[in-house]
């Protein structure tokens, strides 16, 4: 059958798929990896894919099946049956199917799945016949009627798990399994009456009623509340709908040579290279994910069904050679045979990323004795075989691989090492199984609805649950931390723990919840909502009251990492710092300079300094002002000692004040009487002056370089303490550069007044010290004007730093302080989707992006070498930072913490764009970034 956009249904089976898996969009995720697991030839049961296309138009005709629809979907059930030998509903030998929903983005358990269709009251006859396994039978449509009945017909939940529940009271026994096949017959009368009297109609015996009303139902979950609301917290926008998996049952619960999981290639918390999951033997799937049951570990596979365990490890070297990554992975074993259910690339902890992609570009899957053993026994194809020894990406493949957050999320809290070890011991409540590392403290919630509530009210909260579902995403989103009493490393909780870095713990089976007491007991303690409760996520442990958290240390692939993306970039990066302490821990992060230093955040450090910077504004005559700025001479000479000790012969840019003088005088009565007091001034008078510095647009109006216009001491001030902290530093053999930098300029005179004022005072400070530095003298370019005329500014600056805060401010006309209260709405893509992201955060390259390249291709028109960077926001941002390598800076800059995620940008850009890299490690050895650019 041809394949057209209007085509809504793929099969795939017996080798061969119709979809790829690279039609995410199309077939969804699970879609797409059940046709590439087929056409890699690994054992998948047959089925077909109605697309998401299928979905989208499905609401579009009001929740109808559009037209042609149902004849693809029959003639593939015709040819599905033909394929497996087996027809729905037979009362011989029935063919059944599972319904599941997929999504082109992972929504874990949001959306619905419906297993065993095409059991009725014949075919569960036929099937025990077949089986031999008349239990097996009855179990499975026990199972269908509860699935169909709540997830199709919506019924209650509760009342059916009751049912189920007190069958096993009346038999004495505590598990499903060991149910008898006469009472689950009774069970399935037992639900189907309670069907009848819900709906007054009969459970539905014809199987292609019924399957008409899985799919309906996997359609209608993309709208529910549960999966609505997971994609607005995960922002997953721009999606048509959700595929619909129809697809031969394999069965996991057919006896002890059975048995289904849920695994990861790899330790999804770690990283470590060890095959790792939850494994239940005599299964079916949905009671590992539910963690209705403690799972075996997978390894324990081995052990129950060695040979299965052979095609597994084929299966994982197969996946992880042709995805080249961590696969999460859902099976079945049937009779001792492998069937593959599932495979999506696998969520993991962000030390987990690094681990992971470091030991892929260093070491191969498997030894040559392991593939070897394999090969022979059949379960890994020839073509797998080199595969299998050598590394499966490269060093720039896993540079690519990290992204922006993997980078933030290792910034988890651990518990002080230091805290007393003694005290942790008498403050151990319980442990439960570590799902997501990092630790946490809150008050204990035993509601999704009260943790959000709570949240909202800026409490911090540990949501404790028996168990999470899906229902709970909000809730567990607004906690800080979830722990529940049931529950693998592969149950809901964990999963969706894990997806978003959150500290989480599960199976923690000594927590006695009661929900309507709300209250949780543990050990002989009993805790009320409200207390506080700490986890440690790494090790599952469990503490009473609040612990003191720090944060963590670097994985070593960390540094490995960021050592192959140093090579791989040609863009430096450098920190905004204006404190030593920030400074020194930038250089930690891997800062090579500092490309913006806020001297006037120093004015506000002491009582001292806020005095004589107020008093310098008070006073009316220059001679007063000068003395004032005296007084902040030395502490400003001081704070630049100590940052150019700290970045010893890394660059400096230094900035001029910038902010409007109103920002350093009280606007409180009481505290302008007390500042009148203190100068010995009338109170009329500071009053007099803080209104005259009142402006209606500050942001626009006398600030940047336009204070050292009216006011040329406050610059020579400025300048004069930077290069007497430069000399000082110089003759304790420090190799300083510092880069003297003008803010909000406009125009090239005005720029030039002030480049030769600070040259003036620079070169008058170096000849009295008698000491050389070498020193540029540049600007920002924060204002449309003096990017348009980037030509122009350059005669006057040795440098551009672009300050995109402002520009972005400037250009779009948006007031960085208040554009707050609407811009969500602009970048929200349900509602508007006016732009993709805030500018504030994410550069605006269609617009902002425009004038910063015409300033740099104006700038270097005048300037060959002109310097260029950024130390707006944006100079921390992946996507921004990538824009700003593209179009040719010399460096980007932002804090401390964003350093690694600008460092791994930059490298993916120069990967990205081709270029050979290099150029920063090398130059960075001298760290004279400054010198070759000094001169025209
Ligand atoms: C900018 O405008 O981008 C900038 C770095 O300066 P500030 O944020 O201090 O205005
Ligand atoms: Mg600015």
């Amino acid at each position: 059958m041809g394949k057209n956009s209007r085509t809504y249904v793929y099969a795939f089976g017996n080798g061969k798929a119709e979809g790829r898996g690279d039609q995410r969009d199309l077939l969804g995720g699970k879609g797409a990896g059940l046709a590439e697991m087929t056409r890699i030839g690994l054992p998948v049961p047959a089925g077909f894919t109605i697309t998401t296309q299928a979905c989208a138009d499905y609401y579009e005709s009001d929740r109808k099946w559009p037209s042609g629809l149902s004849p693809e979907i029959k003639a593939h059930l015709v040819k599905l049956e033909r394929t497996v030998g087996k027809k729905l509903g037979d009362p011989g030998d029935p063919l059944l199917v599972s319904v599941r929903s997929g999504a082109a983005r992972s929504m874990p358990g949001m959306m619905e799945t419906i297993l065993n269709l095409g059991l009725n009251d014949r075919s569960v006859e036929g099937l025990a016949k077949v089986t031999k396994n008349a239990r097996f039978a009855w179990d499975s449509y026990r199972r269908f009627i509860q699935m169909y009945s709540t997830v199709v017909v919506g019924l209650s939940k509760e009342i059916l798990e009751e049912k189920l529940h007190a069958m096993k009271h009346k038999l004495r026994v505590s598990q499903d399994y060991e149910i008898p096949g006469e009472s689950l017959r009774t069970l399935c009368d037992d639900f189907k009456s309670f069907f009848r009297a819900q709906t007054r109609s009969d459970f539905p015996q014809d199987p292609w009623d019924q399957l008409c009303g899985a799919i309906n139902a996997v359609f209608g979950s993309w709208m529910a509340e549960k999966a609505v609301t997971y994609r607005r917290v995960e922002k997953i926008a721009g999606l048509s709908g959700t595929a619909v998996n129809v697809c031969q049952m394999v069965f996991g619960n057919m006896g002890d040579d059975c048995g289904t999981g849920v695994c990861f290639t790899r330790d999804p918390s770690t990283g470590v290279n060890e095959f790792y999951g939850d494994l239940l033997i005599n299964a079916q799937g949905e009671d590992v994910v539910a963690g209705i049951r403690t799972p075996l570990k997978l390894a324990d596979l081995a052990d129950h069904l060695p040979d299965a365990w052979d095609q597994l490890l084929g299966v994982r070297v197969m996946l992880e050679t042709h995805y080249k990554d961590m696969q999460d992975l859902e099976f079945t074993i049937e009779r001792g045979k492998l069937y593959m259910l599932q495979c999506r690339i696998g969520k993991r902890t962000a030390a987990a990323a690094f681990r992971i992609a470091v030991e892929q570009a260093t070491q191969a899957l498997l030894t040559k004795q392991e593939a070897k053993r394999l090969a022979k026994k059949g379960y890994l194809p020839k073509r797998y075989f080199d595969a299998s020894l050598e590394p499966v990406i490269s060093r720039d493949e896993a540079i690519q691989r990290l992204k922006a957050e993997d980078i933030e999320r290792l910034f988890y809290p651990i518990i002080d090492p230091g805290f007393s070890a003694e005290d942790l011991r008498m403050r151990k409540l319980a442990t439960g199984i570590n799902a997501v590392p990092g630790a946490a403290c809150g008050e204990v919630v035993f509601t999704a609805g009260e943790a959000e509530e709570l949240a909202r009210g800026g409490r911090t909260v540990i949501l404790v649950r028996k168990e999470t579902s899906p229902e709970d995403v909000g809730g567990m989103h607004a906690a800080v931390g979830i722990l529940t009493a049931t529950g693998g490393k592969t149950s809901h909780a964990a999963v969706v723990a894990r997806g978003w870095g959150k500290c989480c713990v599960v199976g923690c089976e000594a927590l006695q919840i009661d929900y309507s007491a709300r209250t949780l007991a543990v050990n002989g303690r009993t805790l009320k909502q409200g207390e506080e409760i700490t986890l440690d996520g790494s090790s599952g442990d469990v503490f009473v009251g609040r612990v003191p958290l720090v944060k963590p240390e670097m994985p070593p692939e960390f540094h490995t990492l960021m050592g192959w993306a140093d090579e791989r970039r040609d863009v430096r990066v450098r920190t905004n710092a204006d404190t030593p302490y920030d400074a020194e821990n930038a250089i930690r992060m891997g800062a090579e300079g500092i490309g913006l230093c806020r001297t006037e955040h120093m004015f506000f450090d002491t009582e001292e300094r806020r005095r004589a910077i107020q008093r310098m504004i008070l006073t009316d005559t220059e001679a007063d002002r000068r003395a004032a700025l005296a007084e902040l001479l030395p502490f400003q000479r001081q704070d630049f000692v100590g940052i150019f000790e700290a970045m010893h012969d890394r660059p400096v840019t230094i900035r001029l004040i910038d902010p409007p003088l109103h920002e350093f005088v009280p606007h409180e009565e009481a505290k302008q009487k007390e500042l009148a007091g203190h100068l010995k001034l009338p109170a009329d008078a500071v009053r007099r002056r803080v209104d005259q510095l009142h402006e209606a647009n500050p942001m626009l109006g006398h600030r940047g370089c336009r204070l050292c216009i009216s006011y040329p001491e406050i610059l020579e001030m400025q300048v004069r303490a930077i290069m007497e902290a430069a000399a000082i530093c110089k003759k304790k053999g420090i190799d300083v550069h510092p880069e003297i930098m003008i803010p909000l300029t406009i125009d090239r005179k005005e720029l030039q007044i002030l480049v030769d004022a600070t040259r003036r005072v620079a070169d008058e400070v170096l000849r009295h010290d008698g000491v050389e530095v070498d020193y540029l003298v540049g600007t920002m370019i924060e204002t449309p004007r003096a990017a348009l005329l980037g030509d122009q500014i350059a005669e006057a600056a040795e440098f551009f730093s672009f300050g995109t805060n402002d520009l972005t401010q400037m250009t779009m006309g948006l007031s960085r302080d208040d554009a707050g209260r609407f811009l969500p709405l602009y970048v929200d893509a349900e509602r508007t989707g006016i732009f993709p992201a805030d500018p504030f955060q994410t550069l605006d390259q269609a617009g902002v992006g425009l004038l910063v390249k015409w300033a740099i291709a104006r700038g270097r028109e005048t300037r060959r070498k002109l310097k260029i960077g950024i130390c707006g926001e944006h100079g921390g941002e992946a996507e921004s930072v990538r824009f700003c390598c593209s179009v040719g800076m010399d460096y980007v800059s932002c804090s401390p913490y964003r350093v690694p995620i600008a460092r791994l940008a930059a490298a993916q850009a120069a990967i990205e764009q081709g270029t050979k890299g290099g150029k920063v490690s090398k130059a960075a050895k001298g760290g004279k970034g400054g010198k070759k650019h000094r001169k025209k």
